[in-house]
């Protein structure tokens, strides 16, 4: 048995606790786990979802390999769908078959090499602790973590998108994790499980923000488009709502996803569908202002249409941030003169997050669910690890915002 540094510290602080309080420990102490699922051991076996071909998962297992001493063991508690999981279980665009998915994960530390001490931002670790991870670190001196504005983390390696190996333990889709030594992990003890699992999705929105405002248009009470109620649009709102903008019209073709939005903070909708063509489109989001065309735009959709449309929305010398191609969505048709040249629009794209964003995220989850926004309503649909096809099915049939793996074993 293998009983490590920090499983003794917790031992002791057990019996400290036993001592000091005069009552019995709640729980008898536990073997190697560590786990708080009352049920001790760690299994010599886990349980992943495998892709195996297009739009088939398998439920496999495969022995628990020996950690290295840099090596971090996570029990799965759960892991978001994202859009990229359902592209890549259509049609493996990035060529990774067989492969465990997701990269929205979560999970408990159950056992760690003996020089994991501290997360990447040098919060100590312990076994116990809930973590995430962002990315498999690359020697990029370009991704680092206290720079600012250093480069995106896109096209970094990250768990849920490695192809199959020896190891099998690669993605969020599983019971247990094998995180590697040169991974950024993040102590996220402090958050509960749903604020962990849309930990990832709100870093995009993070991001984005964060790049809106390198425009110097972003302010308080400047008036603001968000096109597109998706998760993404959604979080949006709750981003710019928890930094205190106030004045957000939201766009959408579907009223359920503008009442939520509403929920979210913005203050006014505007439902596509009853308009016809894009002047009377424009008029209305004008009216929504009390007769003004915005000073800054959010494009949330993956539709190109959607993207030649918002520049009638900003007001000259208006600013737009374009996030909603995460993956090519085909071209867009702009006027240059008309719809950037003559009204002198200042646009910034936005992909991903930096390490910084991610970390920033996790207090952008604290304020959110401080002043009730209802963030973790996001998540509508939850499903086991022998549910995956039904989960990815569900995301691509567009039912709900945003679905979730969750480990029932917890
Ligand atoms: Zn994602």
């Amino acid at each position: 048995m293998n009983i490590n540094e920090n499983e003794v510290a917790r031992l002791v602080q057990q019996v400290l606790q036993e001592m000091t309080s005069g009552a019995p420990a709640q729980t008898a102490p536990k073997k190697q786990c560590g786990c708080s699922c009352g049920k001790g051991e760690i299994p010599k076996t886990a349980r992943v979802a495998m892709m195996t071909e297009l739009k088939k998962f398998e439920v496999q297992e495969y022995p628990i390999p020996e950690l290295g001493d840099d090596d971090i063991l996570v029990k799965v508690e759960g892991c978001g769908v994202c859009g990229t999981d359902a592209h890549e279980y259509k049609n493996d665009p990035f060529s990774l078959i067989p492969v465990v998915l997701g990269h929205e994960g979560t999970g408990e530390i159950v056992k760690m090499g003996k020089n994991v001490k501290v997360d990447s931002a040098g919060k100590p670790l312990n076994l116990g602790d809930k973590v995430v991870t962002c990315m498999i670190f690359k020697d990029n001196p370009d991704i680092t973590m206290f720079d600012l504005n250093k480069q995106n983390v896109g096209g970094a390696d990250v768990y849920g998108l490695l192809p199959d190996d020896d190891v099998h333990l690669n993605g969020w889709y599983s019971d247990y994790i094998l995180i590697r030594g040169g991974s950024t992990v993040f102590n996220v003890s402090d958050l509960d499980l749903d604020s962990r699992i849309l930990i990832e999705p709100c870093a995009v929105l993070v991001h984005a923000v964060e790049r809106a405002k390198t425009t110097n248009i972003l302010r308080f009470n400047s008036r603001v488009v968000v096109q597109g109620c998706g998760p993404i649009g959604l979080i949006c709102i709750a981003v710019l709502r928890t930094m205190g903008v106030e004045n957000i019209v939201a766009v959408d073709g579907n009223e359920q996803r503008l009442e939520f939005a509403k929920r979210m903070g913005a203050n006014n909708t505007v439902n596509f569908m009853n308009y016809k063509g894009i002047d009377a489109l424009t008029e209305a989001v004008k009216e929504a202002f009390g007769g003004y065309l915005c000073d800054f735009a959010f494009q949330c959709t993956g539709s190109p249409v959607a993207h030649s449309n918002i520049y009638k929305f900003i007001r000259n010398g208006g600013g737009l941030c374009e996030l909603g191609f995460f993956i090519n969505g085909g071209d867009a048709t702009i006027n240059p003169h008309f719809d950037l040249c003559s009204k002198e629009i200042t646009l910034v794209g936005s992909w991903v997050y930096t390490l910084r964003d991610y970390a920033t995220t996790f207090d952008f989850l604290k304020r959110a669910n401080a002043i009730g926004l209802p963030i973790k309503e996001l998540i509508t649909h939850r499903f086991g690890l022998d549910e995956m096809n039904e989960a990815l099915e569900t995301n691509l049939a567009q039912k709900g915002l945003k679905i979730a793996y969750i480990n029932k074993d917890f």
